[in-house]
């Protein structure tokens, strides 16, 4: 049996997930929280299946990320099948810069280390976290080879004009500004999903795919390969989502700069953690959003409003870029459970070939990979279940595999 351990480290939190790679199982999950605060806490959820495991909370002492790795070692050592870490063959820590040094999985050393370090200027709060979760780990288990999983990794491949911003040079040459996009673990995973689904080869097939969660990105993919997505040099542009605003006009930043007096770290703020739903009617779960917008509430209607017209924006702008279009997928939090915006954003478009079926749509629950068109829809339209977590599990055996 083989086993990978996956690691999300956050600034104050640890995410864990043990996969038995046989058969792509998930073993034992959870998530050391408010790392270094008076009250962290661990959460865990034993083996079973999906989201309905069953889950236990304890309050703990946790005031490093060096403890906060040790109770997952410790925990993990109460299930039987972990056996001490016989069986772990890999450790993929989900990375979330790699600016243009990093194009796949890369198994970890001190120079990976360091290229992690450099890239911390594009990333300032995520690649540090990350990096204290890689050194930690390291000395956790010094004979476990670790793999660094990267977010940005999946979109390298898009063409230059597409990740090229119209700014002076010197921008890019002296600071790497350009687009990188992000969620790109959860792009490939549901590219392949969607193949697998349709029993065709990915490299036969141009999707959309709708990552809608906290944080929401769009991707054309063309033959398997990402050729444009929506977020940029941060996660910030294209989508509307949670708290963050997506597109916007740039001089929006100098306007509120000048005319109301902000900081640029109060702008930072307020374009991260204080806009999109938040932002519009105070409520950053659209779960609470559209059940204000279903009672009445005119904020959260309009806040709906903009998040699937936004959607649908992008829709027909990557069905542009790649000229014939096989399937549009929906994904994450969002995008597997509500059919209400699954229809919005696709309606009226019709004449592009793409029509949902409202009772396939109403019937499927996210949980698996389902088709949502109708018979008269030429392009497909499918809701998956994205893991990001099965994702870097696999890409890191992969990666030491070809390492040995
Ligand atoms: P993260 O990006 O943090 O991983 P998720 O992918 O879990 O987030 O998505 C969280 C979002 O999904 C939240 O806005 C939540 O309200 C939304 N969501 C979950 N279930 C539903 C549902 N049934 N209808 C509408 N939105 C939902």
């Amino acid at each position: 049996m083989k086993q990978v351990l996956v690691l999300n480290c956050g600034s104050s939190s640890i995410k864990y997930e043990l996969f038995e790679m046989d058969q792509g199982r998930a073993l034992e999950a959870g998530l050391v929280e408010r790392i270094g605060e008076a009250k962290s806490c661990l959460k865990q959820t034993s083996s079973g299946s999906g989201t309905n495991w069953p889950s236990r909370t304890t309050e703990v002492s946790v005031p490093d990320h060096r403890h906060g790795i040790d109770m997952i070692r410790r925990v993990l050592s109460e299930n039987a099948s972990f056996d001490g870490g016989r069986h772990l063959v890999g450790i993929g820590h989900r990375a979330v810069h790699g600016g243009e040094t990093f194009s796949r999985p890369t198994l970890i050393d001190d120079q990976v280390l360091a290229a992690i370090r450099d890239l911390i200027p594009l990333a300032p709060l995520h690649n540090p976290a990350n990096l204290v979760g890689m050194e930690v780990a390291r000395a956790a288990f010094p004979h476990v080879p670790q793999v660094a999983v990267f977010d940005t990794a999946y979109h390298q491949t898009l063409p230059r004009y597409a990740y090229h911003y119209a700014v002076p040079q010197d921008w890019y040459d002296s600071y790497r500004v350009r687009r990188y996009g992000f969620h790109g673990t959860s792009h490939q995973y549901v590219a392949k999903q969607i193949a697998r689904h349709l029993g065709r080869s990915a490299d036969e097939l141009n999707t959309i795919v709708l990552h809608l969660g906290n944080g929401c990105s769009a991707s054309a993919i063309r033959g398997g390969v990402s050729v444009d997505t929506s977020m940029g040099l941060t996660p910030l542009e294209g989508l509307m989502m949670g708290t963050r605003c997506g597109d916007l006009d740039p001089a929006i930043l100098v306007h509120m700069g000048k005319q109301a007096g902000m900081s640029l770290s109060q702008l930072d703020t307020a374009l991260n953690k204080q806009s999109g739903l938040k932002g519009l009617c105070g409520v950053n779960d659209m779960r609470e959003v559209m059940a204000m917008a279903a009672g009445g509430d005119g904020a959260a209607n309009l806040a709906v409003e903009i998040f699937v017209y936004r959607i649908k924006k992008y829709i027909g702008a990557y069905h542009a870029v790649l000229g014939r279009l096989d399937a549009i997928a929906f994904t994450a939090g969002i995008g597997q459970h509500s059919p209400e915006i699954r229809a919005r954003s696709c309606r009226e478009l019709e004449a592009m070939g793409i029509a949902i079926d409202p009772a396939r749509n109403t019937a499927a629950t996210g949980s698996e990979t389902s088709e949502i068109q109708t018979v008269d829809s030429r392009v497909k339209v499918l809701v998956v279940a994205t893991d990001e977590e099965l994702e870097i599990a696999q890409q890191t055996l992969t990666c030491v595999r070809d390492a040995q």
